[in-house]
């Protein structure tokens, strides 16, 4: 059987496989974390139809999981590709997770024993996790990994586990891969707000980005799907969204937009409005982006529910003992308001993979002035790199929605296939 690998197992890689696995072609996806999923598991609803993202991501990580022609390869990165199109050799290290795959049953029971809690990125940093974990509750595979940087080796761990899957010791261990080709889907990374110190993030405890608030509105986050002040637990009565905080903006070499963050802003505005009707909300914006189907439509109905949107850009969020205020001037008519938000929430805009430069370099592709990678073609063909046989789909190349990363990955599956049936019909 030909085969393909893909780098990157967040909806756009798992749609990739599985549009390859179906067509009868093997697929190894590769994942550093440890689980497959990526960002998608994070959100709580998807724009505009305001799905929930687990139900439609969940099903496929199972799809993905179960399919005969598809190996998951978790806690791993490629270490080099070597060779040519149609006969590649892929070498990829798995990392030492301590715990058994194969005997793990997930049942837990570490978890609840585990005395040690740490800081939770999956939760962006507003919950906490153990030092031994599944990175969620729908986590694929279903298996705990151990932390062996905050992990005090107390024991308890090892004497619940009643199948004996906990490892004290673990090498990890090297995988080598044929394949005819390989995509690239190692998606985005989110703007770290304390790169615009000025709006507050990490100062103020009621400055949130709109990660951490994706992860405050999920039921299943941290906050059980609670709005709330970081400050006190209060519900806020007012909300800011301060939009393209990372993005489009000169003086932090960010000049692209994100795409998506617009529309993020109004789906999170909605959903708060639904839990709490009173809440008065203002979204402060440069443009509104709103391309897609059925977006504009979207927008109206947030207009509708009574959020407000104003042009203009607030310069910094000032707090004192009384809250927070933001001077702002509506660019419209002139007008300058004085606001004392309860909650600002900050939409942070999307960067390229940290691991881009090391990837480029390894794979042989080149990237972007921003750092995304660069497709052969901007116009006609932005799957394509310039080694033949390595593709690119999803954030990879730009910010893009979740509806245009599965196209993008359902593009790059058919070259990949393409390559994979030259090798089975030489
Ligand atoms: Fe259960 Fe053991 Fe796996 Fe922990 S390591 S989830 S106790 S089987
Ligand atoms: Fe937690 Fe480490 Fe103790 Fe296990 S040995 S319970 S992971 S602190
Ligand atoms: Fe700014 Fe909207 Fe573009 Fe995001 S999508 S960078 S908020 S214009």
């Amino acid at each position: 059987m030909s085969n393909v690998v893909v780098i990157g197992a967040g909806i756009t890689g798992i749609q990739t496989a599985l549009d390859i696995a179906g067509h009868g072609i093997h697929v190894d996806l590769i994942e550093r974390e440890p689980s497959i999923g990526g960002h998608m598991a994070q959100l709580d609803k998807t724009f505009p139809t305001n799905d929930c993202s687990m139900c439609i991501l969940s099903p496929k990580m199972v799809d993905v999981a179960r399919h005969p022609a598809i190996s998951i390869h978790p806690c791993a990165e490629v270490e080099s590709v070597e060779g040519e199109v149609g006969r590649f050799q892929v070498r990829v290290r798995k990392s030492p997770r301590y715990i058994d795959e194969e005997t793990c049953t997930g049942c837990g029971d570490c978890i609840q024993i585990c005395p040690v809690e740490v800081y939770n990125r999956f939760d962006a940093g507003i919950g906490v996790r153990k030092a031994i974990y599944k990175p969620h509750a729908q986590a694929v595979p279903d298996v705990v990994v151990k932390d062996n940087n905050h992990c005090i080796e107390c024991g308890l761990c090892y004497d619940t586990c009643g199948p004996g899957a906990i490892r004290r010791e673990d090498e990890g261990r090297e995988l080598i891969l044929d394949a005819a080709s390989v995509v690239i889907t190692t998606g985005y990374t989110v703007f770290d707000a304390r790169g615009k110190p000025q709006l507050g993030h990490l100062i103020y405890p009621d400055v949130v980005t709109s990660l951490e608030l994706e992860r405050m509105i999920n039921a299943s986050g941290p906050t059980g799907g609670k709005i709330k002040r970081l400050s006190d637990g209060e519900v806020p009565k007012s909300v800011v969204f301060i939009q393209c905080v990372g993005s489009r903006d000169m003086t932090i070499d960010r000049q692209y937009c994100s795409c998506v963050c617009c529309m993020q802003a109004i789906k999170n505005a909605m959903l708060i409005k639904e839990k709490s009707p009173e809440t008065e909300i203002f979204i402060f914006y440069m443009d509104l982006r709103a391309y897609g189907k059925g977006y504009e439509e979207y927008y109206e109905r947030a207009v509708g529910k009574g959020i407000r949107f104003l042009r203009g850009m607030p310069s910094d969020v000032i707090a004192d003992r009384k809250g927070m205020t933001i001077q702002i001037e509506n660019t419209e008519n002139g007008e300058v308001l004085l606001l004392h938000p309860e909650l600002v929430v900050l939409s942070v805009g999307l960067g390229p993979a940290e691991e881009m430069p090391a990837l480029a370099r390894k794979l042989g592709f080149t990237l972007e002035d921003n750092g995304f990678a660069k497709p052969v073609n901007d116009a006609v063909d932005t799957v394509a790199t310039i080694r033949p046989g390595i593709y690119l789909a999803g954030t990879v190349t730009a910010p893009r929605d979740i509806p245009d990363c599965v196209a993008s990955g359902g593009s790059a599956a058919m070259r990949a296939y393409i390559d994979a049936m030259r090798v089975l019909s030489a």
